[in-house]
């Protein structure tokens, strides 16, 4: 994977508070309102028993005294109540904020994201680490908008205070300063350790979401429950969980040793403190009051600094997730999504030839499309055809547009596919795939890709794929959703219905090049033949290249292309080939004397 950028905690942050401003303008004043409740509120408590022992000691009247605590501890108690009330307030825009943006800008990125870059190994981990980013409260975006708060009140109230401090005894400072310094190596050694091991607990992350995921989905479901295969899922699952588990316990216990410093710190400063004011009160060099107000001032300082820490250090560690969030978003696409040559100029049907083509999936030993050489006439039928692993899924995803090869190049009526926009190199082509996914939406919307569509050539289009009559019988038509998971009066279609419907689709956008990647690999051999000729006689006019493990059923092509470990190994017409007796001649006599047999075993006796 490549090295992942790491940008300082102050980039990060204040990254997040642009974001944020952008969506709530009102966000800077709940921060700042909370901010200035929250700094007066220590100075309030550090008055009070000053003010107490000094109407006591200074000879105050009861009137007096009442009036200096009375006043400060309503306006305390004031505070306090609209401190609450203001966290609250920012507490739940950080919330929104992270769902709103943090969703959206995810969703926006999964969407539109190159799909060779979705589909990698090195793009799944993003998105999970990104995912987990904006996961929770306490955890990467919103988590380091949490501790903005925190660290700026503990920052402007040490400078507030730091001025008091100055004025203490060298010792006590020195005392300070060695607390610090103990706080920061130690939090510098726990995180040292959580960024040389973040990398493997993160796959663990992976996995469990993986399995997770897995257990949920009801297409899983059957084989899962068949099998028996619930207890080998939970052994997964529960081992990344121990790894992960066992890894976040030795992260926080080497965080937790901080607060062990801190103790032994704390007791040494008041130690300190209390014996050097002591000394001080007995010398007659300051009173009662200004006994309480500096070891209040002392106490409030060592918090704000504490805090502070603590609160820098937290954001050490969410500064990471936001590093993950930020460099899934920053992926720098593959393809051209900027200008590109005109698409509408290219001729319908287009000529696409493949120079030399190479393709080696990340992380693979060898190529999987290796030098392959074709060229397709405009309009003219290829069936693409070859065993398991011979590469024509691959092929499809490089002519789809969806990936790129890694070597050699397509060409699309002489231009260079990569040259074109990525997503109107899209529209050129139209595919149809042998995993159904249709989407929860309505039969219109499913065929025309749109919320707003053409209704009368969804209905032609529909008539084409020969699924008008079904839809028309559907309660309501066009509007019917399929599938009942997300509208209670949806519909689930059969598999040949799928089919067709997707037949539809691409019959709707009406692309120039049409790719069958095995679209009826499900349907018995009859009815995909039957299919087939149906797509040859309806898309005459296109590009096309038909794949089909079983060869009698693309014997209408004009040529039929064998594909072996990612090359070409014969073509020419399906007769050429029977009589040249290669590959393909004894492939196809292979299957032919398979079904010839099965339909004898069919037939009644
Ligand atoms: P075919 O469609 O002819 O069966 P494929 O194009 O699906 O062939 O696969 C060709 C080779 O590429 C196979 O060895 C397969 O394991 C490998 N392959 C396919 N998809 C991926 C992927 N996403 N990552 C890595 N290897 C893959």
């Amino acid at each position: 994977m490549k090295k992942q950028k790491h940008r300082p905690a102050l980039v990060n942050i204040w990254y997040l508070l642009r974001q944020a401003v952008r969506q709530d303008r009102t966000y800077p004043l709940a921060l700042a309102a909370v901010l200035a409740v929250k700094l007066a509120l220590p100075v309030i408590a550090t008055l009070l028993p000053t003010a107490a022992v000094a109407a006591l000691t200074r000879g105050g009247t009861l009137g007096t005294y009442l009036a200096a605590i009375g006043g400060l501890m309503v306006l305390y108690a004031g505070g306090t109540f609209l401190g609450v009330l203001l966290e609250e307030v920012l507490s739940v825009k950080n919330s929104v904020f992270r769902t709103i943006w943090g969703v959206t800008a995810q969703t926006k990125k999964a969407l539109t994201m190159d799909y060779q870059l979705l589909e990698s190994p090195e793009g799944l981990q993003r998105m999970e680490t990104a995912s987990h980013a904006v996961g929770g409260n306490h955890v990467g975006v919103e988590g380091m908008l949490r501790h903005l708060a925190d660290w700026l009140l503990n920052l402007l109230g040490m400078v507030l205070y730091g001025g008091l401090a100055v004025a203490l005894d060298w010792r006590i400072l020195l005392v300070l300063a060695a607390m610090t310094a103990a706080n920061y190596a130690i939090a510098l050694w726990a995180w040292r350790f959580n960024m040389r091991t973040k990398g493997e607990a993160d796959k663990d992350l992976r996995g469990q979401n993986y399995f997770f995921r897995l257990s949920r989905n009801p297409a899983n479901g059957k084989d899962i429950r068949l099998y028996r295969m619930e207890q080998w899922i939970m052994g997964a699952v529960t081992a990344c969980v121990m790894r992960r588990d066992s890894w976040r316990r030795r992260s926080f216990g080497r965080r937790a040793l901080r607060s062990v410093s801190d103790s032994v710190f704390l007791v040494l400063r008041d130690l300190l403190a209390y014996a050097m004011l002591v000394g001080s009160f007995l010398a007659g060099d300051i009173d009662a009051a200004g006994f309480t107000l500096t070891i209040g001032v002392i106490s409030t300082f060592t918090n704000w600094l504490n805090m502070f820490v603590a609160a820098s250090d937290d954001w050490r560690y969410e500064t990471l997730e936001v590093d993950d969030f930020r460099n899934f978003l920053d992926q720098e696409d593959i393809f051209n999504h900027g200008p590109g040559p005109d698409v509408s100029k290219v001729q319908s049907p287009p000529r696409v030839e493949l120079r030399d083509v190479t393709f080696t999936y990340p992380g693979g030993e060898k190529p999987v499309i290796d030098h392959l050489n074709l060229t397709i006439r405009p309009g003219e039928k290829i069936a693409l055809v070859g065993l398991n692993g011979a590469g024509k899924t691959t092929l499809v995803k490089l002519l789809s547009g969806l990936y790129r090869p890694t070597g050699g190049e397509i060409l699309v009526d002489g231009v260079p596919a990569a040259d074109f926009n990525a997503a109107e190199y899209l529209r050129l082509v139209g595919t149809l795939y042998q995993d159904v996914k249709l989407l929860p939406f309505t039969v219109g919307e499913n065929v025309s890709g749109a919320e707003d569509y053409d209704r009368e050539r969804v209905w032609a289009c529909l008539e084409k794929a020969g699924l008008r009559e079904a839809v028309e019988a559907l309660p309501k038509g066009l509007d019917t959703s399929i599938t009942q998971r997300l509208e209670r009066d949806g519909v689930d279609l059969s598999g040949g219905q799928q089919q067709r419907l997707l037949f539809a689709r691409a019959l709707y956008k009406d692309a120039p090049i049409l790719i069958l990647d095995e679209p009826t690999a499900a349907l018995d051999p009859l009815a995909e033949a039957d299919l087939y000729q149906k797509y040859a006689q309806t898309t005459g006019d296109k590009t096309s290249l038909f794949i089909s493990h079983r060869l009698s059923s693309t014997q209408f092509c004009d040529r039929v292309v064998y594909l072996e470990n990612g090359r070409v190994a014969e073509e020419g017409t399906h007769r050429e080939l029977l009589e040249r007796g290669g590959k393909y001649a004894e492939l196809f006599e292979i299957q032919s004397s398979y079904y010839k047999d099965k339909t004898d075993q069919e037939e009644p006796s």
